[in-house]
């Protein structure tokens, strides 16, 4: 059975001799594992198709366990996110965040195109990819069925100046009345909450022009590194230990 579809590799591991196992997220049939054979010896055959973060169309053949790349039509490389290491590591980390979330079998259209958008929007980004980064998380999040409660308290639901805390828990903000429902519940001022809804909504390009006071986005990193760990299968990301130990030989 051939199957053609659009897709972007998120990971890619050594298999065999000369073959190499793709993770790719596709547009018709969700998180997909297809072999690609022989890419480590003969190059040529899919000329950097097979690379991280390469979107094109895939021809795939459904083998007896696995997929088989036949065929792939490349359409980006997003080879500019190679230019800078900060920029290629928060771009595996973009990879590694899709791969955890995406499930094999199920689309998400949505999530999709906003990959396709983030990548492309840091690709021509020269810095503050932090803002973008989290723009990316928290769109997966909704767009995943994971979208934080900001309105309202998460627990009691009333509206109102008493919201003054995180819950990932609850899965959004919580009252002065509810905080003791969750004693992991973090601190969340209201510039932080309208951030994440501005995140939430706009489109990256105009994301990507947005400052971010140093203070918000430390109150951010923190809701948001807490949020997906209660919620994604997950809270240690290769990338991220490499961004953290390079935030600390900067500081040093
Ligand atoms: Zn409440």
């Amino acid at each position: 059975m051939l199957c053609k579809t659009d897709g972007v590799v998120l990971k890619q591991t050594k298999f065999g001799e000369g073959d190499l196992i793709l993770t790719v997220f596709t547009k018709k049939m969700g998180k997909v594992q297809a072999v690609a054979k022989g890419v480590r010896k003969s190059r040529g055959k899919f000329t950097g198709s097979t690379q991280l973060f390469a979107y094109g169309e895939f021809v795939l053949f459904k083998g007896r366990d696995l997929y088989q790349v036949s065929q792939v039509d490349l359409k980006e490389s997003f080879y500019q996110l190679r230019e800078d290491i900060t920029k290629l590591t928060y771009g595996a980390y973009i990879l590694e965040l899709t791969e955890s979330i995406v499930t094999e079998g199920q689309t998400n259209n949505r999530l999709f195109h906003t990959l396709l958008g983030c990548l492309s929007v840091l690709t021509k980004l020269e810095k503050d990819f932090e803002t973008v980064v989290k723009a990316y998380e928290l769109k997966l999040l909704s767009y995943s069925g994971y979208r934080p409660e900001l309105d309202r308290c998460a627990y009691c639901g009333n509206p109102g100046e008493n919201i003054f805390k995180f819950s990932s828990k609850e899965g959004g903000t919580i009252c002065r009345g509810c905080f003791g429902q969750d004693m992991y519940a973090m601190k969340i001022s209201p510039t932080t909450i309208n951030v994440m809804k501005y995140l939430i909504n706009m489109d990256l390009e105009q994301i990507a022009r947005l400052r971010v006071k140093p203070d918000i986005m430390e109150e951010l990193n923190k809701i948001m590194k807490h949020y997906i760990s209660t919620h994604l299968d997950k809270s240690q990301f290769k990338s991220l230990q490499f961004l953290d130990t390079m935030k600390e030989i900067h500081n040093t």
